[in-house]
């Protein structure tokens, strides 16, 4: 039972942590989820390239520029998703370690934008 519990919370995937949030705590695990976004571009023409994580490594989907036929590229860190970004960044729940800190209250201001886009789209759909 314990040993479940343990890898229970080991392999949490904070699936209940909002992504509209720069970071809230998990309620399923208690950590401190940052939200963090990545941007992968082309490092010849500089254009965005559409993207994923695999293990957890940022990969462009496709192995060369559809802009220009380069296969180098660069990852970006984004400091807030706008709507535009969002069909090209990359997502990861990053733990913030609680170690040395002490506790504060966070208040987290939702992108009323990137809601209310998303609210289209369920219209949509
Ligand atoms: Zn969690
Ligand atoms: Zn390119």
């Amino acid at each position: 039972m314990i040993l479940d519990f343990f890898k229970q919370k080991h392999e949490c995937h904070h699936n209940r942590v909002p992504l509209d949030v720069e970071e809230a705590y998990c309620p399923d695990c208690g950590e401190l989820i940052k939200n963090k976004w990545y941007l992968v571009r082309c490092a010849c023409c500089n254009i965005k390239r559409s993207a994923h994580s695999e293990y957890n490594e940022i990969k462009p989907d496709t192995k060369f520029c559809s802009n220009c036929g380069g296969t180098d590229f660069y990852i970006e860190e984004l400091q807030s998703i706008n709507f535009v970004d969002v069909h090209y960044a990359v997502h990861k729940k990053v733990i913030i370690p609680q170690k040395g800190y002490t506790t504060r209250q966070v208040w987290v201001e939702k992108d009323e934008h990137l809601l209310s886009e998303k609210k289209l789209i369920g219209v949509r759909d």
